[in-house]
């Protein structure tokens, strides 16, 4: 059987800290394997997109802003139970209220900037996965439905 998924973000103020290392190793030592990674950027029309959710939120604005900035990390990681686990892993959305060893806790600096992105859902982290890779980015998509191949095995059956 498969294993859930879920779909991240490290944000621009993440990478602009040169936090990418620290979080990508607290995300894989807490069980998450990375299914498919990139280092990518935003366009505004992106950003409104992705977070067309919010669009009636005073934050919008500002929100977009952030995202757009600079580079971000998009990936997708793969763990049994990933989306609930992997947003408490991450902590409560304003990082004063994070629980203590969150990596918004640990990294992020205010409600705004607050270093990651976790999908809320399983149908978010398909839509949001999506968003960010085509089926070809997407590289261990079916191998690991079926049994646990060596990343080499995986670009064979390609
Ligand atoms: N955000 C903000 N101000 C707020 C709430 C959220 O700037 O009062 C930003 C923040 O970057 C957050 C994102 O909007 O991560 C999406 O908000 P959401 O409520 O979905 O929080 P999340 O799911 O990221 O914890
Ligand atoms: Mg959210």
């Amino acid at each position: 059987m498969r294993t859930d998924r879920t779909f991240t973000m490290l944000k621009p103020d993440s990478v602009e800290k040169g936090n990418i290392g620290a979080i990508l190793e607290k995300i894989t030592a807490s069980g998450f394997r990375i299914v498919a990674m990139k280092l990518t950027q935003m366009t505004m029309d992106d950003a409104k997109a992705f977070y067309a959710v919010h669009s009636e939120r005073p934050f919008f604005g500002e929100l977009v802003e952030y995202m757009t900035r600079g580079p971000i990390v998009a990936a997708i990681l793969e763990k049994n139970n990933a989306v609930e686990d992997f947003r408490t892993l991450i902590g409560a959305t304003n990082p004063a209220e994070a629980a203590e060893g969150t990596i918004r806790k640990l990294y992020a600096a205010s409600i705004g900037e607050n270093a990651v992105h976790g999908s809320d859902s399983d149908e978010n982290a398909a839509i949001e996965g999506a968003f960010h890779f085509s089926a070809r980015e997407n590289v261990l998509k079916n191998i690991l439905n079926t049994k646990k191949p060596s990343i080499t095995e995986g670009f064979f059956m390609l």
